[in-house]
């Protein structure tokens, strides 16, 4: 039987660690370094050695805070830590440190641009924890254990499994990216295994009225928004087959299971069925106080939250009148989108700067692997080119000229105009001094603009190239284009 006689509803959950951007570790003084020399930056208390006390890191619990806060959780006043139990190399004390019941933070939700819609997905809850180290297997003979990662501070959220299909997963996962750098809670760096994904997939599948749930997936340890994507997708289509193939592929039958992420061949492999929660003996961590969190303190955490990535974006839409995509595009970078507002209070010219950050700064700055704002350009001279080309002191190819001098000068965009002859001639007199001349030099071309209907589209723009040849580059080409079909209907008259 084929798919098409069923109806099938993938059901994804996300679960989600993000690194906090913290100096140091979240129960000892260790500083956070990424590539340090391999157990370089450990101490007693995240080596695990016996009679150690820990101590929490408040920045790390405020940053905590803030993300939650930003997620519409609900914080609690009252939260508390947990061990959980599991035996690893790169876990020296055999337990990690953990919330379990009493979460800091739960019932929230993520409103995700998903296409021209937005998709709410509820946050279950959000907790704190420790990273374990890191096992490293380069040489095969042996595995090398490295424990400078062991301590970090991580953030871990789940989702309610509200995610429907891949794309609704990777909307998620880099719309939350968006935020964590914005709300300055993590610098989310992919390349530093800052953001590990772990999504929970089955399929509902309703035959003849029957519903069947395949078994819930979980995969495990993502590290890129891409294989997000693609481990969904690939998963959502092999339960289906698999329960095609054999009926008894049912999460009643088989429960839970792991399974891994092959990079290379694009595809998951099973690694074992997953535990029950009761597996890790989560029980109350007796080395650390409760953290009771205060209104003030809560109020005051609250209070510095800035404005949200989608809300921004929503707010430069109406009043800029960017497109989605544009506003998607300019406020993904904070720094960025704070200088596009500093141009634009500076002076510019919202729709024409808009064009330009997009058009020209943004490839200038992927040219350079930077962002636009890593340019170094200041908002004052962002807006004034913005000014310039839509009052038509310039046209848009001297716009973009200019701006190619801007990247290695400090002079302002009028200076460079005026030095390098880019003002715009408005002389209508001395524009049509130019569009005759070009017309006498080029009697074949005006002839087919204006008797030959197959040339006449090509002899016309040849001709407006030359007026602006003879103007170098300075006339308007729209008050050009006029002259031009003024003077051809006149002779087309005879
Ligand atoms: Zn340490
Ligand atoms: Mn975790």
């Amino acid at each position: 039987m084929s798919t098409r006689d069923l109806e099938t509803k993938p059901v994804i959950g996300l679960e989600i660690h993000v690194q906090l951007a913290t100096r140091t570790k979240l129960f000892c003084g260790c500083p956070l370094e990424f590539g340090a020399e391999p157990n370089s930056r450990v101490c007693p208390v995240c080596l695990g050695m016996p009679g150690v006390l820990p101590v929490m890191n408040r920045t790390a619990f405020e940053l905590a805070v803030r993300a939650a806060t930003a997620l519409h959780c609900d914080i609690a006043r009252f939260t508390k830590w947990d061990r959980k139990s599991y035996y690893y190399p790169d876990l020296p004390k055999n337990y990690q440190i953990s919330q379990y019941d009493l979460p800091f933070s739960s019932d929230g939700y993520f409103d995700v641009p998903v296409g021209e819609t937005t998709k709410r997905v509820r946050i279950l809850r959000v907790h704190l924890e420790e990273d374990a180290g890191k096992n490293l297997h380069d040489n095969p003979a042996v595995t090398l254990v490295d424990l400078n990662r062991t301590g970090t501070p991580l953030l871990e959220i789940v989702t309610q499994p509200d995610i429907e299909s891949a794309d609704e997963a990777y909307a998620f996962c880099t719309e939350l990216q968006k935020l964590v750098t914005y709300l300055g809670v993590s610098e989310a760096n992919m390349q530093m295994g800052h953001m590990r994904f772990e999504p929970n997939i089955n399929v509902h599948i309703t035959r003849d009225g029957v519903v069947y749930k395949t078994p819930i997936v979980e995969v495990k340890n993502l590290n890129s928004f891409r294989s997000v994507r693609g481990a969904v997708m690939y998963e959502i289509e092999r339960q289906i087959q698999d329960w095609l193939a054999d009926p008894t592929y049912t999460l009643e039958n088989r429960g839970k299971e792991n399974r891994g992420w092959n990079d290379t061949r694009e595809i998951t492999e099973f690694q074992r069925s997953k535990e029950e929660a009761h597996d890790y003996r989560y029980f109350p961590e007796p080395d650390l106080v409760p953290v009771e969190i205060s209104e003030a303190w809560l109020a005051e955490l609250q209070a510095d939250i800035p404005e949200l990535p989608l809300d921004r974006q929503q707010r430069l839409q109406d009043e800029v009148e960017l497109s989605a995509a544009d506003a998607a595009t300019i406020v993904g970078d904070r720094a960025t989108a704070d200088l596009f507002e500093a141009a634009i209070a500076a002076g510019g010219h919202g729709i024409t700067l808009g064009k330009q950050f997009i058009s020209f700064w943004l490839r200038r700055a992927k040219e350079r692997n930077t962002s636009i704002a890593g340019l170094g350009i200041d908002a004052e001279r962002l807006g004034e080119l913005s000014r310039l080309t839509a009052d038509g002191t310039i046209n848009a190819t001297a716009a973009a000229r200019i701006a190619e001098h801007m990247l290695d000068s400090a002079d302002t965009p009028m200076a460079i105009a005026q030095r390098e002859g880019l003002i715009q001639v408005k002389d209508v007199g001395q524009m049509q001094v130019w569009v005759d001349e070009a017309f006498a030099a080029n009697a074949k071309a005006v002839q087919d603009a204006v008797s030959n209907p197959k040339k006449q589209q090509r002899a016309r723009g040849f001709l407006t190239g030359q007026v602006m040849k003879l103007s170098a580059g300075q006339a308007d080409p729209k008050i050009v284009g006029e002259l031009i079909d003024k003077k051809l209907a006149e002779l087309a008259a005879g």
